[in-house]
């Protein structure tokens, strides 16, 4: 029998590092027993919220006036597998950099560049994860949830989680009503090597020979030097997406920026960092009371110690109107905002 427990301190449940408090809380280790958590008259009557390790989350009230829930499903099993691939099924509770360390450690090619993102395995099903030129979705095959309403099973097949940047059918009209229970991958068993992102091949190449370990060395070894421990300083990574604009509209900006830094996005468009709009903006390694912009990284926001969720949000606000009235570009938060 799993048991809902009542006023639970999210402290250790986001990264940001919210004092924030679950009405009720609950972990579930089976399909049986997330059944009875959702069967439950009063989570029925609630707002539901999955967490994994609120890497992407941020709550801006002191108490969240529903029930957390947590994925305790943590195994990994092969499905099948032929001389070529296979295929691992990994559940949603499972830390997500453990999923890609088993992968790395049996030789099994596609999650690597994926290292040492934070998080479980079913919120990367939601978000989409990418970085170093790899997306979740290059090697998910399907996704296995609960629908929250009706309790039955569904598989969901990678096109019909209609996967884009950063988001999902999950993330979308469906939020909240689909847990992810575990996630079927497709990996392959011959090198696969994607080095294309930036420097990383001439990196993995100083460190010797193009290898699984020795990308994910490299990766984790990138990473470490570049991104805040949220041990010690609460973050959660990249607070707004990059935004994607027209052709056109790049041209434009061109002329009167020259050095803006672009990217190619889908369907001819362009992607523009984030970043580089808040650092033009003066934002870089400022601080608003216990809220602040990272020294390095003027893409993550970061609480120095005590802050509130609403003062980090406002911080977030106001860089949002600077780089508004200075470009005319909105910036969309990658990270949730819960309140
Ligand atoms: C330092 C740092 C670096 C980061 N770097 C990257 C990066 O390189 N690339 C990248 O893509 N992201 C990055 N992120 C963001 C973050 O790691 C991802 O968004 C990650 O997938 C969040 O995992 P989580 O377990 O913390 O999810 P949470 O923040 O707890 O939840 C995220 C979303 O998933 C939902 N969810 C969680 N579990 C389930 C479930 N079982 N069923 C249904 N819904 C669920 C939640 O409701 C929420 O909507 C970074 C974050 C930090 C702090």
């Amino acid at each position: 029998m799993t048991t809902i427990k009542r006023k639970v301190s999210l402290l250790e449940y986001n990264t940001f590092g919210i004092d924030a408090t679950a009405e009720y809380f609950a972990e579930y280790h089976s399909i049986a027993e997330l059944r009875d958590i959702l069967h439950d008259a009063k989570v029925q009557s609630l707002p539901v919220l999955p967490v994994g390790c609120g890497s992407n989350l941020l709550f801006t009230s002191d108490n969240f006036e529903g029930v957390v829930l947590r994925s305790g499903i943590r195994d990994i099993n092969c499905v099948r597998e032929n001389d070529e691939e296979l295929i691992l099924e990994a559940g949603s509770g499972l830390m997500w950099d453990d999923f890609v360390a088993y992968t790395v450690e049996k030789g099994f090619w596609g999650a690597e560049n994926l290292s040492l993102v934070p998080g479980v395995v079913g919120a990367a099903a939601v978000q989409n994860i990418g970085a170093y030129g790899v997306e979740f979705k290059d090697i998910v095959q399907s996704v296995k949830t609960i629908e929250r309403k009706s309790l039955e099973p569904r598989t969901l097949p990678v096109e019909a989680c209609r996967y884009g940047y950063r988001s999902s059918i999950f993330k979308q009209k469906t939020h909240g009503q689909h847990i992810v229970t575990s996630v079927q991958f497709r990996l392959s068993k011959h090198p696969r090597p994607q080095l294309g992102y930036g420097h990383l091949e001439a990196a993995v190449r100083e460190r010797g020979k193009v290898n699984l370990r020795n990308i994910r060395e490299t990766i984790i070894g990138i990473r470490r030097s570049k991104l805040p421990d949220t041990r010690q300083t609460g973050s959660a990574g990249s607070f707004f997406l990059n935004p994607v604009i027209s052709e056109e509209r790049f041209r434009e900006f061109l002329q009167k920026y020259p050095a803006m830094p672009h990217y190619t996005a889908e369907s001819g468009k362009v992607k523009i960092p984030a970043a580089w709009l808040i650092e033009y903006c003066g934002w870089k390694g400022k601080r608003v009371g216990a809220a602040g912009v990272h020294e390095h990284q003027a893409l993550v926001l970061v609480n120095h110690g005590g802050a509130k969720g609403q003062e980090i949000l406002q911080l977030a606000r106001d860089i949002q109107s600077s780089v508004s009235k200075q470009f005319d570009i909105r910036l969309d938060p990658e990270v949730e905002i819960i309140g």
